[in-house]
């Protein structure tokens, strides 16, 4: 077997990497890299049509998360004869997601924000959408290619990350012999508030290629879930009982629907009013309707729970509206979760922020540059102290109560070790992560199991298994 990563290889970017086992060739994943904009953001897909020893005769997408969808369309355009797999669930998501891509990709050349044309319009994404190949959980479906010799078997287990996640095992006969290889996606071993950890298969396994997201983040392992749920609920109290309004910036897809269920767990326990109001905008109802919509046919801890069924209005379309809402016990679930300009979160964060009554509380990933990190860390050394959070409003002071909290859908990297430990790979070929995180599991896994070969390809690398 051959493999090469297609998206970027010491960053998270866009995951896309290319297996070829004997004649068949397998996408894994068709991801876009969020931080860049067009062709750029697009995995190094002319690799193989510059190599005409390189079919693509299956693509297989582990989850709806844009790093790992977001150049499907691409993919389908210039491969279409190829078969395309995934869950229902991430089908469903696909079916709202790429289309939003879409339009927004089209918004910013109008609005002179993107001088890039966009990669695909929205007629492409619903003429493509047909092509997607649902499967069920740990059910076999065939992924022979056209010039394969062998007879080639894949199958999708639960990943526990978000709503359709997965891991792709896949197997076939060389030689008489079988061989295993294990595709782990994004990984989340235990359980969040909606969704639990994931049910990957015992080893061993030949070949696993296995995320890395958290390897070099030691924190992850020192916070517990229930420890992380009982302070946010604490600090969410605390600010409405003083008359506050509480922002929880959040992604659309997964920590939404996620926070929402805390806070009715929250409302049930007592611990914050059940009269006090949620409110919710944009991409997230249409996914929180897809969470619902599979509440039967994906892994659930309750499968009765429906993220419609916690009472939330819609956001007041109005600024003034807004404001007047916002003089009330309230908690606002909107994206984006990093805070970026221009949108919900970053417009409300600026009419609570000078006020310190209220709160805003983060609950995901933030990058260091993003707005919703520079207000943490500027708070952190001083109430008071001035964010920009939009260039327009300039520099405001930090008056309202500002804090992190940790609710990763990804596995920390003692948890990464376990999966390691529980499926017994030969080689391990490190996957989506930082230099230094790889570094650091790449480090760990030859440590405690020096029998299994390591690799950590560069970008460009052909690697022969
Ligand atoms: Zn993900
Ligand atoms: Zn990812």
């Amino acid at each position: 077997m051959i493999f090469t990563s297609l998206g970027a290889s010491e960053e998270i970017g866009a995951s896309c990497h290319y297996i070829k086992i004997d004649g068949t060739g397998i996408l894994l994943d068709a991801g876009a890299d969020p931080e860049k904009e067009g062709l750029e953001s697009v995995p190094d897909l002319q690799r193989i049509l510059q190599n005409p020893d390189w079919p693509v005769d299956h693509v297989i997408v582990s989850h709806a998360h844009h790093d790992h969808l977001g150049s499907l369309p691409v993919v389908v355009k210039l491969f279409p004869h190829a078969h395309i797999h995934m869950t229902a669930a991430t089908r469903a998501l696909a079916d709202i997601l790429l289309p939003a891509s879409a339009r927004l990709q089209r918004r910013k050349v109008e609005e002179g924000t993107s001088t890039v044309d966009p990669l695909f319009e929205e007629d492409d994404v619903h003429a493509c959408s047909h092509l997607y190949q649902a499967h069920e959980l740990e059910t076999e479906f065939d992924l022979s290619g056209l010039k394969g010799k062998y007879t080639i078997e894949g199958e999708l287990y639960d990943a526990g990350h978000v709503l359709g996640s997965v891991g792709v095992h896949i197997t076939w006969y060389e030689g008489g012999k079988e061989r295993t290889l294990f595709f782990t996606g994004d990984t989340g071993l235990r359980n969040q508030t909606i969704i639990p950890g994931a049910t990957y298969p015992d080893g061993p396994v030949d070949i696993m290629l296995l995320e890395s997201t958290l390897g070099a983040d030691p924190d992850a392992e020192k916070f517990e879930r229930k420890n992380e749920e009982k302070r946010l609920g604490k600090a969410i109290a605390k600010v409405l009982k003083r008359g506050g309004a509480v922002l929880l910036p959040v992604f659309s897809l997964g920590r939404s629907q996620e926070m929402l269920a805390l806070i009715e767990r929250y409302k049930n326990r007592g611990l914050i009013d059940d009269d006090v109001p949620v409110y919710t905008a944009g991409m997230m109802r249409a996914i929180s309707d897809a969470y619902d919509k599979n509440r039967y046919n994906t892994p659930r801890l309750d499968e009765e729970f429906q993220v419609f069924g916690v009472k939330q209005r819609r956001l007041p379309r109005t600024d003034g509206a807004l404001r007047e809402v916002l003089k009330q016990p309230c908690i606002m679930a909107v994206g984006s979760g990093m805070m970026f300009d221009r949108t919900i979160s970053n417009k409300i964060a600026q009419m609570l922020v000078e006020n310190e009554k209220n709160g805003i509380f983060l609950v995901g990933y933030s990058r260091d540059d993003a707005p919703a990190s520079l207000m943490a860390d500027a708070r952190q050394s001083g109430k008071g102290n001035l964010v920009t959070l939009s260039k327009n409003k300039g520099p405001q002071p930090i008056n309202c109560s500002v804090d992190r909290f940790r609710f990763s859908g990804h596995s920390n990297r003692r948890d990464l070790l376990a999966l390691v430990d529980m499926m017994e790979p030969e080689t391990i070929i490190l996957v989506h992560g930082e230099k230094a995180a790889k570094d650091w599991m790449s480090d760990n896994i030859k440590f405690f199991y020096p029998e299994i070969t390591v690799l950590q390809p560069a970008a460009n690398d052909v690697v022969e298994v």
